[in-house]
């Protein structure tokens, strides 16, 4: 291993050895805003980092609506959970069937009245190790970019007005950050577009998610100046990421006691069905941030993105 790659290491354990001590330290009841009452969903959640998600916020003593796009296996995930003497709720969700968001809204309409907190953590990717495909390009930036998009939006108007704000927390990655040294777009100017909150718009994300995926049709996309690493992938998790950004722009014009807070995260690399059990970390600690961030009092946190409790640029 290089010099810089050891260093990088072992800040990295250095920091997660931090957060595993900040775990044990309980929630005062200054910070202790949430009740039993509070509802949060993720999706995604019966497995991977979405599954960790739901354990710990309803370790935290919230209402955690699991959902599944496989009923069955959402009931099995959500038991593991009620063992624990946890509350969970467990109900049908895929994010690229606007039915089945919409059954779902419906459904916490009626059951819940609202939601206080929102996860987005189901996601695709179908390339491991170096292998960098485009086969599944469409599935991927459907599921990870639209699905997400359309999943919040149909939520904003379930999430419940309060003191302390809604929250929404996008699962994203490090690999679509739009000004990283490695894995960025070429072009800068687009780039540029992106990063400014004046010419970034739903329009403009949507156009860049189109014109890849059309690159891809027309097999262009090699020279296309796409990020190198898992491209497809890559280009949805910058689209959520940017989206993000958006969304807090959009939601700034709400008045106090309607807030909702807006950020993403990347978990690092895990241990779950998405990188075959490879990663350095596992789900439980690649959820901390996550529900961290769900947790967080501090409303000037929106629009940001984390990896291990700290802001990263985008
Ligand atoms: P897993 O493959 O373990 O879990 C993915 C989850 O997403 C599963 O519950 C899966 O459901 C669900 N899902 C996929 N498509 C849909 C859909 N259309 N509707 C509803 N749910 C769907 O992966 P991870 O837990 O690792 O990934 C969770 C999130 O973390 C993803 O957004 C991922 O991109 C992100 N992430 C993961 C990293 C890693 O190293 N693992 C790194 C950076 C980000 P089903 O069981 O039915 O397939």
């Amino acid at each position: 291993m290089t010099g810089k790659k050891e260093r990088n290491k072992e800040r990295r354990e250095k920091r997660l050895q931090e957060i595993s001590l900040l775990r044990t330290i309980p929630y005062s009841d200054n910070q202790r805003w949430w009740s039993q009452e509070t509802v949060a969903v993720v999706t995604g959640a019966n497995r991977g980092i979405g599954f960790e998600i739901a354990r710990q916020l309803a370790g935290h003593g919230l209402t955690v609506i699991l959902t599944s796009r496989d009923i069955s296996v959402g009931i099995e995930a959500a038991k593991v959970i009620q063992d624990l003497g946890f509350i969970v709720d467990v109900h049908q969700l895929d994010i690229l069937d606007s039915e089945s968001i919409s059954a779902f809204v419906d459904w916490i309409r009626q059951k819940y009245g609202g939601v206080d907190i929102l996860v987005n953590s189901a996601g695709v990717n179908y390339n491991l190790g170096y292998d960098n495909s485009v086969e599944f390009s469409r599935q991927v930036i459907e599921t990870n970019y639209y699905g997400t998009k359309n999943m919040t939006k149909a939520m904003i108007p379930v999430m419940r007005s309060s003191a302390v704000g809604a929250r929404i927390v996008n699962v994203s990655s490090r690999l679509g950050r739009l000004n990283g040294r490695r894995n960025r777009i070429q072009d800068a100017n687009l780039r540029e577009k992106l990063t400014n909150l004046e010419t970034l718009s739903e329009e403009l994300i949507d156009r860049t998610v189109s014109s890849f995926l059309q690159q891809v049709e027309d097999e262009t996309w090699q020279s296309g100046g796409w990020p190198q690493t898992f491209t497809d992938y890559s280009v949805s998790k910058l689209a959520v990421n940017a989206y993000t950004r958006l969304l807090t722009k959009e939601l700034s014009r709400q008045s106090q006691g309607e807030k909702i807070y807006v950020n993403c995260y990347c978990p690092g690399w895990v241990k779950t069905a998405m990188t075959g059990w490879q990663g350095n970390i596992s789900p439980d600690v690649a959820a901390d941030t996550g529900v961290w961030l769900a947790l967080l009092l501090d409303p000037a946190i929106t629009g940001k993105f984390f990896a291990e409790r700290r802001e990263i640029n985008f």
